[in-house]
């Protein structure tokens, strides 16, 4: 029996075999759960995508486009699942964008406007969108996980913009905890430790946050993707059923200590 067993759930952010949530993907099918996902559009995305979940063993996935910053792409994949299944019970939001150009060491002042709110409406606000369309599937209440990092909570040189949103997005766990409590479906978020994946390489000087982690976090290494995985199968499951508007630091103790 895992702790999954039975469950269906959205899974948004699959880029390639790096991704978080090809991680988070790979611990949810372990404790039995079934994968729903939604990748960029675009006939590249597409291909990296379905290599990526052919890789977790699944031949013939259920398989979306879903643009986050066009409500049209979102209803439509959500429209599908709720087409195709009778309920969710849980999502993953592994989705994140920011200009890099603006990710680089002395680029957090002059931020254009465009910028900040791209970032925000891509990184933060999505997570409401995904929640709101979401809650309508979710009849026997449900679990929802996405994924922040250490620059939300401090200043970290190179993450400017993104730890702006970042915030946003930890604020918003809190607050659709709030909301959505009343239906038992339950909203926190994972503050994952640096890993080298096609988005965090636009940060700039992220090879020396890599080093510095390794040297300084208690555990004296960085993350891998299974720690994240397996702590977001925890999150979506049973076995955190009193766990909600919750911000899960999964990053070698490094946000513990005063370095
Ligand atoms: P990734 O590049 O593998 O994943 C980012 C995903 O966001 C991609 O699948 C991309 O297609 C998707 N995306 C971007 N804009 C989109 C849009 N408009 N519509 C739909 N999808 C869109 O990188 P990752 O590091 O796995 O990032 C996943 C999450 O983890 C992000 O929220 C990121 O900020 C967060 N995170 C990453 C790190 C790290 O060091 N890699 C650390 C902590 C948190």
């Amino acid at each position: 029996m895992g702790a999954m067993d039975g469950t269906v759930g959205l899974i948004a952010g699959v880029a390639n075999d790096r991704s978080f949530a090809w991680f988070i993907a790979k611990s949810i099918i372990a404790a039995g759960g079934t994968c729903l996902f939604t990748h960029l559009p675009g006939e590249k995305m597409e291909r990296r995508c379905r290599k990526a979940i052919t890789g977790l063993g699944i031949d013939d996935p259920w398989l979306m486009p879903m643009d986050v910053s066009d409500d049209a792409s979102m209803d439509e994949a959500f429209d599908r699942i709720g087409a195709d299944h009778p309920k969710l019970d849980w999502l993953v939001h592994s989705i994140a964008f920011a200009d890099k150009d603006w990710l680089q060491e002395g680029k957090v002042t002059a931020t254009p406007r465009e910028v900040f709110t791209t970032a925000m409406d891509i990184s933060a606000w999505t997570y409401m969108g995904m929640a709101n369309r979401a809650r309508p599937l979710m009849t026997d209440g449900g679990a929802m996980v996405a994924m922040s990092y250490y620059g939300a909570e401090k200043a970290v040189p190179g993450y400017n913009v993104m730890g702006v949103a970042k915030a946003a997005l930890e604020a918003t766990t809190r607050y659709l905890a709030m909301e959505l409590g009343e239906d038992n479906i339950r909203v926190n978020t994972i503050s994952g430790g640096p890993i080298r994946t096609m988005s965090s390489m636009a940060v700039g000087g992220f090879s020396a946050i890599l080093d510095w982690v390794e040297q300084k976090a208690p555990l004296k290494r960085n993350i891998t993707g299974e720690d994240v995985g397996d702590a977001a199968a925890f999150l979506l499951s049973d076995a955190a059923s009193g766990v909600t508007g919750q911000v899960l630091h999964v990053d070698c103790g490094y946000s513990a200590i005063g370095l």
